[in-house]
């Protein structure tokens, strides 16, 4: 175990100290960026490592491998966990009851269930809304990747602002797997415009939050607005393990 924390701990320092150096890069004050730390489909002994480690944000990509962590990690405090992955509806009440924020909100009708439940268990969940700015058919998200055709989904993420118990609070994304981060960049700006036309579209909204940029490319997100990345491998190591509800 003490191997094991402080290997994630130099990574983790390693990973904030390239955040700062691209956030100074692009002006910005790297206070601004947060970092969350990608434990899905490590054991709950990489989760806990990375704790003691230092992270403070834990993301997880499946609703029941990650309220299992949870529970079992118990409330830290100052320790957060968020959802980063595909949601299915009948999985809404496990994010509303367990998860900070979710970065991954797809759809409406899994809008109005989460803003069901969170009602039901007094709260407001804060999300974010995930656009698919590549394209790709295997991605969720609206379909962002025609500027001409943005359009299309304004009514529906009016009617996401309009939910009584979901705080929006931007965006994220998931660009296409490139060769290299560079192969990144042109998508960040993408959703950093996307992000400017709907603040300039439904100015009532909260627009402050990117979710953008992974392992391989995170130090481009943060040039290009990012305010929250989502690394893992580079932190915590390859993942062990693959989820049932991988498929
Ligand atoms: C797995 C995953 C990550 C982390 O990817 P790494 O390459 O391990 O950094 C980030 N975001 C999402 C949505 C993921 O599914």
């Amino acid at each position: 175990m003490p191997n094991l924390i402080s290997s994630i701990r130099e990574k983790y320092l390693f990973t904030l100290d390239q955040i700062a150096t691209a956030a100074r890069k692009s002006a910005r004050d790297p206070n601004e960026i947060r970092l969350v730390v990608v434990t899905k489909s490590q054991p709950l002994e990489v989760a806990q490592a990375a704790i003691e480690a230092g992270a403070r944000i834990l993301g997880e990509n499946y609703p029941e491998e990650g309220v299992t962590k949870i529970q079992s990690i118990g409330n830290q405090s100052g320790v957060e966990w968020h959802m980063i992955g595909h949601v299915q509806s009948r999985k809404a009440r496990l994010v509303t009851d367990h998860f900070a924020l979710l970065h991954s909100l797809d759809s409406l009708k899994l809008a109005h269930r989460l803003s069901r439940f969170a009602g039901e268990a007094n709260r407001a969940l804060p999300v974010l809304l995930e656009f698919n700015v590549g394209g790709e058919e295997s991605k969720a998200g609206w379909d962002a990747s025609d500027e001409s055709a943005w359009d299309a989904f304004l009514p529906e993420i009016a009617q996401l602002l309009a939910l009584p118990h979901l705080q929006i609070r931007g965006l994220m994304s998931m660009p296409p797997l490139g060769r290299d981060a560079e192969d990144s960049r042109r998508f960040f700006r993408q959703v950093r415009r996307l992000r400017q036309w709907l603040a300039d579209q439904l100015p009532g909204g909260d627009w402050r939050e990117l979710s953008m940029g992974t392992s391989m490319d995170y130090a481009v997100a943060v040039e290009e607005g990012a305010t929250l990345v989502r690394v893992g491998t580079a932190i915590v190591g390859e993942r062990r393990y693959t989820s049932e509800d991988d498929a």
